[in-house]
């Protein structure tokens, strides 16, 4: 079996980002998967020799409306795809309405999860992780996408289980 993991969460917290980091030199865009439509974005990637699928969403602003609506359709059929959801949150704007009714959402789904506590390049990691508890989604990492600061152990806790 082959993990999906799904990026969730607002726009502009680095989800394109952190799917790019991760599916950087892979050739495959995946469209064969049984079960997986094509209207998210499908990346493969490798973690310690193990294949994972990797999907990418435009975003849940909360406030849906038009194209918003569109995109928080996408998020939440991702989420229902996944094995394991990684919620994307922006350590530089903080605990943010959406972030709640996003991770309202997921406690409803029951969906395994991991908060992930992005952009914090120059911010203290346990001061941002503390942020984010109120959200009561249980773990939680700090990473910095766009410098590779803690995807190692993202990966370990999201993926350790497969
Ligand atoms: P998405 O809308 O969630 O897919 O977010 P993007 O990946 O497009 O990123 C939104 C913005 O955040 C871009 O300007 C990124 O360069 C920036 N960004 C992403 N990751 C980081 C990070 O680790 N640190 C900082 N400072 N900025 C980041
Ligand atoms: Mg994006």
């Amino acid at each position: 079996m082959v993990p999906v993991i799904a990026l969730v969460g607002r726009p502009n917290v680095g989800k394109s980002t952190l799917f790019n980091r991760l599916t950087r030199s892979r050739d495959a865009i995946v469209g064969d998967i049984p079960g997986l439509t094509r209207d998210r974005q499908y990346g493969e990637a490798k973690w310690q020799e193990r294949s994972y699928i990797l999907i990418d969403t435009g975003g849940i602003t909360g406030d849906e409306e038009g194209i918003d609506a569109k995109m928080a359709e996408q998020s939440l059929l991702a989420i229902e795809e996944a094995d394991v959801v990684l919620f994307l949150v922006d350590a530089r704007d903080g605990l943010c309405p959406a972030d709640q009714m996003i991770g309202e959402h997921l406690r409803k789904r029951n969906k395994t999860t991991l908060v992930v506590v992005n952009k914090v390049d120059h911010l203290d990691e346990n001061i941002a992780l503390a942020e984010f508890s109120p959200l009561g989604l249980g773990a939680a990492v700090a990473i910095a996408a766009a410098h590779g600061r803690g995807i190692t152990q993202m990966l370990e806790l999201s993926l350790g289980e497969f």
